[in-house]
């Protein structure tokens, strides 16, 4: 069986990762500590011998010889160098390492045999070699020389010294290069050591993140296609990570909101096939019995005709705001904008509830004594009008008065449309203006409604970018309001 890797996946890129993090370090430890050791251990004594050259020379002009010679021991101490300093005729010793240091030194390690202090001994060729090299750089060399055993280096400088006032001196460091073809061979074992564990390491790290991760995502995933098969209520689990928590909990809100739109939709068709099937069962209804009994007393025929236009009236406002709503929804709705005098176009509006007021007793009470211009689509803001008026007809009080006013606040006016109905419990009013939301109350027939008439007119002030919102006491009545900019004519 041929084993599939998706080389998308985490799981691949994670280990992926983490071998190319491993093996990038291991291999820059291995060309650190093996190939380059050697040279960086050469370049660092280099550095450390002219630095100390130059704080003994600097110490030899500044101090008394007795505190020059005291720093010479100082600094011979602390660093592995083997400093001489001698009378400039080469007869007086003033400093030099002690024997037993010396004798421990490589290329020195031999002929302990010899009678004379070894210290004394070992460096007189050395010395003497390096003497001629200083003679030929005008006092001072700064050479590689071979130690006893040839295969060891030593790193030699030599310098007379001078100042005002004093016998001159020389000085003669003697900085061993250890040899570090053992070192190398150690780190090379132990880094072979590390190599694994740390191949090992990358592997399992990587297995446990990826793992860790892809989990919860999984869980997610098949939770995302349990909900798209339409399983709402769905709660998504996260995992150890705050981003992977966070997407879970996105999920599960907007699972909560499908459900709740999908309710809603339900709800709608249930709400528009009840008032399409009432109006039409009137509407066939008296046009049989037009047919069949009042087709010849025109007094009959003419009341059952009207009934017939009521319910028809009824079912274009429904089917008006199932296109409103379905044009508002595509977002192919475009604003036509024109500068309009707010006040006549509510006067116009009112014109066509005016029969209310002779009939059916309803006053509307208007301010509307100020013209106020606005640049904005005129139609589409006769329709918000008309569905606040519509509104405040359905739910008005037992004093069927509904106000209109038009205030001005700043640079904007402000419309305000008042009953003294049942108003709105404060729970209610954020979902009002929802697409299909009808408030719980209020299910008489002749206050029944599709619930898109606020959510029309939410859609289409958004589109005027204006302010709006709801002002409402429970059993005292609402005010719907929303602002335009006024402009001057
Ligand atoms: P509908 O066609 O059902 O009236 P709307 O979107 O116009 O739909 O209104 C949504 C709901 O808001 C209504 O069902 C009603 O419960 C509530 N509502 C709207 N206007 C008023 C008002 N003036 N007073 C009290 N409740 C209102």
């Amino acid at each position: 069986m041929k084993l599939k890797i998706d080389r998308n996946s985490i799981k691949f890129k994670t280990f992926l990762y983490f071998m190319v993090f491993a093996v990038t370090l291991m291999a820059a430890l291995w060309i650190l500590q093996v190939v380059l050791l050697n040279n960086f251990y050469g370049t660092m004594k280099t550095a450390q011998t002219k630095e100390v050259a130059s704080e003994i020379e600097r110490s030899f002009k500044h101090n008394e010889s007795d505190r020059f010679l005291d720093k010479v021991s100082q600094i011979s101490e602390s660093y592995d160098m083997y400093i001489y300093v001698v009378s400039y005729d080469g007869k007086t010793t003033y400093y030099q390492p002690s024997a037993s240091d010396v004798a421990q030194a490589p290329g020195f390690e031999t002929d302990t045999s010899q009678e004379t202090a070894p210290g004394e001994m070992q460096y007189a060729s050395k010395i003497q070699t390096l003497n001629e090299h200083m003679m030929r750089g005008n006092g001072s060399a700064y050479v590689k020389i071979k130690g006893v055993d040839a295969s060891q280096e030593i790193l030699a400088y030599g310098s007379v010294l001078s100042a005002k006032n004093k016998d001159p001196m020389i000085v003669y460091i003697f900085s061993p290069l250890w040899p570090v073809s053992s070192t190398i061979k150690i780190l090379t074992n132990q880094l072979i050591y590390v190599t694994i564990i740390s191949i090992i390491l990358a592997i399992l790290i990587s297995l446990y993140l990826s793992t860790r991760i892809t989990r919860p995502i999984r869980k997610i995933n098949t939770s995302a296609k349990s909900l798209a098969e339409g399983n709402y209520g769905i709660v998504f689990q996260g995992g150890h990570y705050t981003e992977l928590v966070d997407l879970a909990d996105t999920l599960t809100g907007a699972s909560i909101e499908l459900e709740k739109s999908d309710m809603m939709q339900k709800d709608l068709i249930a709400n528009v096939s009840h008032d399409l099937k009432t109006p039409l069962t009137m509407i066939k209804s008296y046009a049989e019995m037009i047919r069949d009994l009042s087709g010849d007393n025109p007094e009959k025929r003419n009341e059952h005709l009207k009934v017939i236009i009521d319910e028809a009236d009824r079912l274009n406002v429904l089917v008006n705001d199932l296109l409103a709503i379905s044009r508002l929804q595509s977002g192919k709705l475009t604003l036509e904008k024109s500068e309009f005098n707010l006040t006549d176009t509510i006067d116009n509006v009112l014109k066509t509830y005016r029969i209310m007021e002779l009939e059916e007793g309803y006053t509307f009470e208007f301010n509307g004594d100020t013209a106020y211009y606005v640049d904005a689509d005129e139609e589409k803001i006769k329709q918000v009008i008309t569905n606040l008026l519509t509104n405040a007809i359905k739910f008005c009080g037992e004093d069927k008065l509904i106000k209109i006013t038009l205030k001005k606040r700043g640079k904007y006016v402000t419309c305000h449309v008042e009953d003294h109905g049942p108003g709105i419990a404060p729970e209610e009013i954020e979902h009002i203006w929802d697409r299909y939301y009808r408030s719980s109350s209020n299910m008489k027939r002749e206050k029944e409604g599709t619930g898109l008439g606020l959510s029309i007119c939410k859609e289409i002030l958004t589109l005027h970018k204006a302010r709006f919102g709801i002002d409402s006491i429970l059993g005292e009545g609402s005010d719907f309001w929303f602002e335009l900019e006024c402009i001057k004519k």
